[in-house]
């Protein structure tokens, strides 16, 4: 079972919107098996598929009470506020607190065809709204408030220069786009 490289910021990938999943096949049954295993090894609890540079609409999860796989996910209800630590595998290393919804009424279909059809809170929903991010084209730093964006923009430019061997400003800074529409409090750097 292969590994994939997981694409981080600043690749084009993360910020296409992906299509619709239109026939489950062995191929992509088996680009399911071999996203589990790239997330577990990353590791993560979550893994969409932009992530591994295939832009449809579908992502792996496993939180510890329940795994799976969503195709062709939505979002058809969403309430309360929860902020809490985020990180994303596509962010390596960095972490903030965001605020979204704290439950969400997500649809879909599993590999075998089945309709699913889940009430999630807390954590399932906070990995379900940022994996759906990723099918958007939609990244973790595009939910910051002014103070983390400055901040994310400073990490990320100095991995980018780590990640090159370069030093100086010889190097186009990471582009933070999108307006955030959502405003949480500043938060504290950690490793999820
Ligand atoms: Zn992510």
């Amino acid at each position: 079972m292969s590994n994939h490289e997981i694409r981080v910021i600043g690749d084009p990938v993360l910020r296409t919107p992906a299509t619709d999943v239109t026939d489950v096949d062995g191929a992509l049954v088996r680009l399911c098996e071999e996203m589990f295993e790239t997330m577990y090894e990353a590791p993560g609890i979550g893994l969409a598929a932009p992530q591994v540079g295939v832009q449809k609409r579908f992502f792996v999860y496993d939180h510890g009470e329940a795994a799976g796989v969503i195709l062709n996910p939505r979002i058809v209800e969403s309430d309360g506020e929860w902020v809490f630590e985020e990180g994303c595998l596509s962010v390596p290393g960095l972490s903030w607190e965001v605020v979204r919804p704290k439950t969400v009424h997500l649809v879909g279909v599993d590999l075998d065809g089945n309709e699913l059809s889940i009430e999630a809170d807390e954590l399932e929903a906070r990995l379900f709204q940022h994996e759906l991010d990723h099918l958007d084209g939609v990244l973790l730093v595009d939910h910051l408030d002014d103070d983390q964006r400055r901040e994310a923009r400073r990490a990320l430019n100095e991995m980018a220069m780590a990640r090159t061997g370069l030093s100086g400003s010889s190097l186009p800074p990471v582009p933070l786009s999108g307006g955030p529409d959502d405003r949480s409090p500043g938060g504290g750097l950690r490793l999820p």
